[in-house]
């Protein structure tokens, strides 16, 4: 796979992001624990690995920046919009604080990154929810953002990749948060009417107001593995209909088999199948 990693000259949120994966030389020997089964492996082995696990193959949370270093075409990406940073219409009670906690953690002034690129010498136009941050719930700057960038690919007629991963609406902002529902909706109509391909990729977890607009709206949707894909929680869904749900409701491989999902991807065929499908669309 390639990677932009050409220089070292990225902003700090960039490096942050990128520093546990290439750019920080360990002296000695890191390990890294699996959250689903426990175990420990060497960090290079997680790194081969794309941050799959190599002992149960569990898909851990990656950056943002990490993803687009994994699809496109090295010293090609080039960033939209970036340090748009989160506002706070309601003023909600520690709201400010919350952020700041989450930017330190992950280096990001918001959820979503946006950006320009090549994949296997096309240009797109590709956009990234992080889960790290506030799990990539959909703010007014987030929902500003990812518009902003469909309108960029729908002007220069370019393909569009989303990477969706998102718990949902951002509570401190209300309706603020909702109101972005309708609003990239309408980029992404805007987008299809003028004949754009839109892949869009469903990752772990893609829930809520992003399930409910932008992700599920692509030409093609494709997902990770194992990714959780709603709208509501099942525990929500099984108090309103009084069932208990089948098992692995919800998950990309019953969405797959029941025609939500196009097709599952490998964090590793991931560069590859996007090519490919550009390919045949172009
Ligand atoms: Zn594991």
């Amino acid at each position: 796979m390639g990677t932009f990693l050409d220089s070292l000259s990225f902003p700090a949120r960039v490096r942050k992001d990128l520093g546990e994966v290439f750019l920080k030389k360990d002296k000695e020997p890191v390990f890294i624990q699996c959250k689903a089964c426990n175990r420990r492996a060497l960090k290079q082995d997680w790194q081969k690995n794309y941050y799959v696990c190599p002992v149960c193959g569990h898909y851990r949370a990656i950056g943002a920046y990490y993803r687009l270093s994994l699809i496109l075409d090295k010293g090609t990406f080039k960033e939209l919009n970036e340090g748009m940073e989160p506002k706070d219409p309601m003023s909600f009670p520690e709201y400010r604080d919350k952020l700041k906690v989450q930017t330190e953690k992950t280096g990001l002034p918001e959820a979503a990154v946006t950006a320009t690129g090549k994949v296997g010498g096309h240009k797109v136009v590709a956009i990234v929810l992080d889960s790290r941050f506030f799990m990539g719930s959909m703010s007014s700057t987030v929902g500003e953002k990812v518009t902003r960038a469909v309108e960029y690919a729908t002007e220069k007629k370019l393909p569009l990749i989303i990477f969706s991963a998102s718990g949902g609406a951002r509570m401190q902002e209300g309706i603020y948060s909702l109101m972005q529902m309708a609003k990239t909706a309408a980029a992404i109509e805007e987008f299809n009417a003028a004949g754009g391909l839109y892949i869009s990729f469903l990752t772990h977890p893609t829930t809520g107001g992003v399930t409910a607009s932008f992700a599920s709206l692509g030409d093609i949707t494709l997902a990770e593995p194992g990714a959780l894909i709603g709208f509501a929680g099942p525990r929500v869904i099984e108090q309103t209909i009084h069932k208990k749900l089948p098992k692995g409701f919800q998950r990309s491989e019953y969405l797959e088999a029941h025609g939500f999902v196009d097709k599952i991807v490998p964090r590793s065929e991931m560069r590859d199948t996007l090519i490919q499908l550009i390919e045949l669309h172009t």
